[in-house]
């Protein structure tokens, strides 16, 4: 069944669990042009559909401006014929991950790291999506499942840290996200753990009192780094609950993505480092888009976004320019542009 979002109703989306926003979310293109009064844009908006689904939570969707296609915030969820046409060099594997892959569910690309794959769920789908593609059906769904891999990184003791991704680990319930925390914690040489999230903004209320104490209590490290693109990702609820997980002492980091229409210009990269300090988020990292199938019409020149990197540096303290990087595959770390 689809649900419609109801704009005129800003109660739904900031009420309810964070699993009620999950099922309330809007899973079509037909629901996403309802709720926000777009047009029809024809059979090759619909093939971009059919390739990736339309995932968009009511509280983010309430931060979207209707009937403007060009809201930096419905780009990043808006299906695009564009997304037909993909040039060469653009793939479903941009970074080579099938290659990093050392055990079910683990992906190993730097010295002393390893990434999980918890799950291929998320509470946002992002056209962008670097693993837009990826065979999540290949990763663990239990911990009985997750044991040789644990296995391994206890007998490995290069690795510090442990990071968990996916998909957003965050859609994993906290009774099995605190077992999964747990059995790292028991691996001595681990010291930090370290979520890659979007769900504290696509779903604020994702930030429950279990989450918050799992933080509180983990004997590693916790470091939990967002993904906002734009300042108007960041409203007071999101706020409210990214506070929450400051005072919990996890170190929280933000990382965002170069696109075109959504934050290339330094004005705008400028108000969401200022919006992430408010909110007591370091601003870490700018991506170079990772070229993957179907995400071309984002991809911003590096050049320009030197550009931006320098302007904002002419206007900001050090500490509020993210770094501008690059993931190249194969290479031993991020490539550092600016
Ligand atoms: S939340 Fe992250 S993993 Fe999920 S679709 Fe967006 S970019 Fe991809």
């Amino acid at each position: 069944m689809t649900i419609l979002a109801n704009k005129t109703d800003p109660v739904r989306a900031g009420s309810g669990t964070w699993q009620d926003q999950m099922k309330w979310a809007i899973r079509d293109l037909r629901g996403l042009r309802d709720a926000l009064g777009l047009a029809d844009q024809g059979v090759s908006q619909l093939a971009a559909e059919a390739e990736f689904p339309v995932f968009v939570p009511l509280p983010y969707l309430a931060r979207i401006n209707p009937g403007e296609l060009g809201d930096p915030l419905l780009r990043q969820v808006w299906p695009s014929g564009q997304e037909m046409e993909s040039p060469g060099h653009f793939s479903t594997d941009p970074l080579g991950e099938s290659d990093a892959t050392t055990s079910s569910g683990m992906l190993q690309k730097y010295q002393g790291r390893v990434l999980l794959v918890t799950t291929g769920a998320c509470a946002i789908h992002c056209r962008y999506c670097f693993r837009r593609h990826f065979p999540y059906e290949q990763s663990p769904k239990s911990m009985a499942q997750w044991e040789p891999t644990l296995a391994k990184i206890a007998a490995d003791d290069s690795i510090d840290e442990v990071i968990l991704s996916g998909g957003d680990p965050l859609t994993i319930v906290d009774h099995s996200l605190k077992n999964l925390i747990s059995r790292i914690d028991e691996i001595a040489h681990v010291k930090r753990v370290r979520f890659h999230t979007r769900l504290p903004i696509m779903i604020p209320q994702r930030v429950t009192d279990a989450f918050l104490g799992i933080l509180a209590s983990a004997r590693s490290q916790m470091i939990v780094v967002i993904h906002a693109n734009h300042a108007n990702e960041l409203d007071f609820s999101v706020e409210q609950s990214l506070l929450k997980i400051a005072n919990s002492g996890a170190i929280l980091l933000n990382q965002s993505v170069l696109l075109r229409g959504v934050n290339d210009c330094s004005e705008a990269l400028e108000e969401l480092s200022e919006r992430l300090l408010s909110c007591r988020v370091i601003p870490y990292y700018l991506h170079q888009l990772d070229p993957v199938a179907g995400a071309a019409h984002f991809e911003v020149d590096i050049e320009k976004g030197r550009q931006l990197i320098a302007e904002l540096r002419s206007r900001l303290p050090g500490y509020a320019v993210p770094r501008y990087v690059q993931e190249l595959r194969g290479e031993p770390n991020k490539t550092v542009l600016a």
